[in-house]
């Protein structure tokens, strides 16, 4: 048996988020240690094989099982409050394990059409193994109802979504697939479990791009399923076994080191996100503001309902002068990082139509609300007025 942490039952999130994981090794090590080894010896050749036979519970071989990669596994699910939890390789590899393992040929998913740009390309890549997806409204929970199928296994929400931070409402899309008895899975990316546990409204298996805020500076790709344990154990794990999808140590290491600040960044950032949102409402380049946190987002109470009242760190907004008038506001700013990626103490921006959206036809991202004048910030941890003065110097040329 590989033991376990000696924790009150009823620890607090933010204590898991620091002590959760695996008992210290003999050495008596305070900072979680990163094993970094592919194989594990085994005392004797009856061992080896009982061990192999998944007879007796002990690390074999790093593709699958590791004691860095399982104190990350078990902070986290301790964290949204699943059973299990199993680390993958990416965020998108979180999404393709879940495919393998539980779908085949002429099973039926329905996703958000807002989701992220891959997520979508990637349920689409699976037509060709006869796995359909039906897109459906990000917002609309009818749509959903409308598109169940008697084959339906699967409901694919994120919210909020990127980048334009629509917010679904987890409990009534949990109601309609347990109705026909599918599964809701929920990409919980932009809340993390400090402000939003997808399983408290019935949500049964949720993922995480852990490149994103679990780490936090923007060092490593990472991804997490989590969900629960028997499920995990019977179909995701075997998958992992033969697929290898599986997330290195180090990452894991340095995942595991980021969620014990990722309360207190998490909420840093939004606020920061929150106070630039009502900043650039006022201003008149700015046609239109998207952020959970303003009471002009059309789903202001189900996401303070959901998110802890806590509306993330993601700010998208529209400005005059579509693409054009986007990419001047981009190539003026000086501190923020011109990249897609998110979840990181350094601010970042990003043009959704040509980047994380761009493999999308402009049909469909029109459909998912994305238009050529949308940029998308996430906030990171510099002095907000110093990032105000970064966005205007773009703006006010286009006023
Ligand atoms: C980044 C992201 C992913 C994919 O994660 P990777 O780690 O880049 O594979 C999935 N969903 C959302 C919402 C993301 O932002």
């Amino acid at each position: 048996m590989i033991p376990k942490v000696d924790l009150p039952a009823d620890a607090r999130i933010d204590t898991l988020a620091v002590r959760e994981g695996l008992p210290p090794s003999p050495y008596g090590e305070n900072s979680e240690a990163l094993y970094l080894t592919s194989s594990f010896v085994h005392p004797d050749a009856a061992t080896a094989a009982r061990r192999f036979a998944n007879e007796e519970e002990a690390f074999v071989y790093s593709r699958f099982t590791n004691p860095t990669v399982m104190m990350m596994e078990r902070r986290l699910a301790a964290m949204e409050g699943t059973g299990s939890c199993i680390a993958t390789s990416s965020g998108m590899a979180a999404i393709l394990i879940t495919i393998l393992s539980l779908l085949k040929s002429g099973d039926h998913v329905v996703c958000s059409r807002g989701v992220f740009g891959s997520t979508i390309k990637l349920f689409q890549d699976f037509s060709k193994y006869g796995i359909e997806c039906s897109f459906v409204s990000q917002t609309d929970p009818t749509e959903w109802r409308d598109a169940m199928r008697p084959n339906t296994k699967l409901l694919f929400a994120e919210t909020p979504n990127n980048p334009l931070t629509e917010v679904c409402d987890i409990a009534a899309l949990a109601e309609i697939a347990h109705a026909r008895g599918a599964l809701l899975l929920v990409d919980n990316c932009f809340c993390s479990p400090a402000l939003q546990q997808p399983v408290k409204f019935g949500a049964d298996l949720v993922m995480h791009s852990g490149t994103k805020y679990l780490d936090g500076q923007g060092r490593v790709i990472a991804g997490a399923l989590c969900g629960p344990t028997d499920l995990i154990e019977s179909k995701f794990v075997p998958t992992m076994r033969s697929a290898g999808i599986s997330l290195s140590p180090f990452n894991a290491w340095i995942v595991l080191k980021g969620m014990e600040t990722l309360s207190i960044r998490l909420k840093a950032q939004s606020e920061r996100a929150l106070e630039l949102a009502r900043w650039l409402e006022a201003q008149p380049a700015v046609e239109r503001v998207h952020h959970p946190g303003l009471d002009s987002h059309p789903q202001h109470a189900l996401a303070m309902r959901q998110q802890s009242g806590v509306g993330g760190a993601v700010v998208s907004f529209t400005v005059k002068g579509e693409r054009a008038g986007a990419w001047a506001v981009v190539d003026a700013t000086k501190i923020c990082s011109i990249t897609a990626n998110l979840g990181d103490t350094k601010t970042t921006i990003t043009h959704p139509s040509t980047t994380s959206h761009g493999r999308l036809s402009e049909a469909q991202r029109l459909a998912a609300g994305i238009p050529q004048g949308l940029l998308r910030v996430a906030m990171g941890l510099e002095d907000v007025e110093d990032i105000k003065a970064d966005l205007l110097r773009g703006l006010s040329a286009l006023a």
